[in-house]
């Protein structure tokens, strides 16, 4: 019942359908006293043989409007019920999203999208139980209840009550330790069901990947199996789950026995007549409903509290990323200083990613970004787009103002990010192209398309750009993918672009073409370009070229700098080697262009 208490400021917003569905309920316990009573009274009837025809037809009657009218209320304090808590759970489902969407990428990396799925579903199913149908087992089960039992009090006897009630408090008892065991069996049952929503969503996500390794056998092995122990732990939940009802039916049965029993010998005494021992033993009956819901109530709760509890843990993270307190909007010069003196992500356990980096970037700049493998370019990038931030005395300006003074928001609406592993969503070729700017007309998405290379195969779909794209584009070529990518960060006026390694899946004449436009579109807006790529053909007219070696800039400078510079560098080396290559079919093909 703790739930009740913690929910208590988002239960406040629903009192009114609660106040309602409360009245109606215990007007709903009123009228059921009628017809035992009523009963009871037909059978005294008979059995005295006063009963006539009028009074029968009129007990009848009475019998007969209770029915509907216990059937009307009922129907309305569900409907205000569950309403309430269907309402309630989605206010907290959006809630849950909304959080989500505003923390950090560290966070992902420690929660699974299937266990957040999980907590998003199942979770939030069980404290819906636990609002809708725990409330109002609880309420119907204490109200009824009591009522019947002052009826049976008042009505019929006071002793006869106390002797039907003796088994009671042992069913109260081990209906609760029933409670304990469904609890701990239930948890285990959530993370089952997580690990599976997991293994699903990897599953189907990496469909390629397991087909293309042969892997299905084992991924529908592995499947079994995760789907087994999740069947098996809900088993042990149902096991529990079953033993409830025969209990409770088996005190119940007792408290039937000594009921019979201490009424004959009521009846006697000359202390009862056979129609209240009637009525008597239709509420005990009526208890059986309330008795069976307060057992089974406990569960719901425990269930409910902890899925809460664990909604709440998520709730609570707060996003590492935060606007500060006097944070002011983006300024308008977009040059960025680079100074970072070291960089780890937190939770890695190696050492510094990024060290010593220091760079201007003044705005329309082309600036390249090169190095080895895993040598920090991609961390770079993040960091500019403040995805974590930097130790203090490490800074990243924009116009001479620290990131971490501006809004985040601000802040990335400056910023066009191509990121390594273009992300498109389940939607149109347009919709995704549009998804920064959704209300871009078609012939802005045309002309980003152009920009990227990519028009002419658009136009080649039979639905051009209508056509729909799978879960991550799952239709498309990867150079495809990575040039609708670039169109959709071309569509946006950021005056900064941050490219990741964007053209690596292209052919050398697609590559060119789209420098080519990229150099345009700098002349003409100003736009500063930051280009991370391990083909430095790409990098001949940028302005400056940062080359990076686990962490550290190894060489800096133009590209006929870098090549002068030192003659047996990194970046002179691998320049030799992939001109050898690259630069033949380059040079003749994109002969008249900016490279
Ligand atoms: P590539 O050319 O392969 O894209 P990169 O230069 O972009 O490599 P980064 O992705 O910046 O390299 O990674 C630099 C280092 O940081 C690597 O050693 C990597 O293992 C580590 N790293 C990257 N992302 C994370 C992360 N989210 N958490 C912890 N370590 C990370
Ligand atoms: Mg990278």
């Amino acid at each position: 019942m703790k739930i009740l208490w913690k929910l208590r400021f988002i239960l406040k917003d629903f009192w009114r359908q609660y106040l309602l569905a409360f009245v109606c309920l215990q007007i709903v316990s009123a009228l059921n006293l009628l017809p035992p009573w009523l009963i009871g009274k037909v059978v005294d009837g008979i059995k005295n043989n006063t009963l006539t025809h009028q009074t029968l037809a009129h007990y009848v009657a009475g019998i007969l409007v209770v029915s509907v009218a216990v059937y009307g209320f009922r129907y309305l304090w569900r409907s205000w019920l569950y309403g309430a808590a269907i309402e309630l759970i989605r206010k907290q489902r959006s809630r849950l999203f909304a959080h989500f969407t505003q923390l950090s990428p560290e966070f992902y990396q420690r929660h699974t999208a299937g266990d957040l799925m999980a907590h998003a579903t199942n979770d939030l199913n069980a404290v819906e139980e636990s609002v809708g149908v725990g409330i109002m087992t609880l309420i119907d089960s204490m109200i009824a209840g009591f009522t019947v039992l002052l009826a049976m009090i008042f009505l019929v006897s006071g002793q006869l009550t106390l002797l039907a009630m003796l088994p009671f408090p042992v069913l109260v008892w081990v209906t609760s330790r029933y409670g304990v065991a469904l609890h701990s069996r239930f948890e285990r049952a959530q993370a089952a069901f997580s690990s599976l929503n997991e293994e699903t969503r990897e599953s189907i996500a990496g469909v390629r990947a397991v087909k293309a390794h042969q892997l299905t056998e084992r991924q529908l092995q592995r499947f079994e199996q995760l789907s087994y122990e999740a069947v098996e732990a809900n088993t042990r939940v149902a096991r529990v789950d079953a033993l409830f009802g025969p209990s409770i039916n088996l005190f119940f049965g007792l408290s039937f026995v000594l009921t019979l029993l201490g009424g004959a010998w009521l009846i006697s005494r000359g202390q009862l007549t056979v129609g209240l021992l009637t009525s008597f033993t239709l509420y005990l009956g009526q208890m059986l409903g309330p008795m069976l819901q307060f057992g089974w109530q406990f569960s719901v709760f425990r269930r409910g509290s902890a899925s809460w509890g664990r909604v709440e843990t998520l709730l609570a993270r707060k996003p590492q990323v935060v606007d500060a307190r006097d944070a002011q909007h983006a300024p308008n010069d977009t040059g960025l200083s680079i100074n970072i003196q070291s960089f780890a992500y937190g939770n890695a356990g190696q050492g510094s990613v990024l060290q010593n980096i220091c760079a201007d970037i003044p705005s329309g700049t082309f600036m390249g970004i090169t190095g080895r493998t895993g040598s920090g370019k991609s961390t770079l990038l993040r960091l500019i787009l403040r995805e974590f931030d930097l130790p203090a005395a490490s800074t990243i300006e924009m116009g001479g103002i620290s990131i971490r003074q501006l809004t985040i928001n601000s802040l990335r609406k400056k910023l066009a990010w191509v990121p390594q592993e273009p992300m498109l969503f389940s939607g149109t070729i347009a919709d995704n192209i549009r998804f920064a700017v959704p209300e871009a007309p078609l012939e802005t998405v045309i002309k980003a398309a152009k920009m990227a290379a990519i028009d002419a195969e658009i136009s080649v779909f039979k639905e051009g750009y209508s056509t729909m794209l799978g879960e991550n584009g799952i239709n498309l070529s990867g150079g495809q993918k990575q040039r609708i990518a670039l169109a959709r960060a071309l569509l946006s006026d950021a005056p900064v672009l941050l490219l990741d390694d964007s053209f690596s899946a292209l052919d050398m004449k697609t590559e060119a073409h789209i420098l080519k436009n990229l150099m345009t579109l700098r002349q003409q807006q100003n736009k500063t370009i930051i280009l991370v790529t391990q083909r430095l053909p790409e990098l001949i007219s940028a302005d400056h070229i940062l080359v990076l070696d686990r962490g550290r800039i190894i060489e800096q400078g133009n590209h006929e700098q870098l090549l002068l510079q030192n003659q047996s560098g990194w970046y002179a080396r691998i320049f030799r080697q992939q001109a050898k290559v690259l630069l033949q079919p380059l040079a003749t093909e994109s002969a008249g262009t900016s490279l």
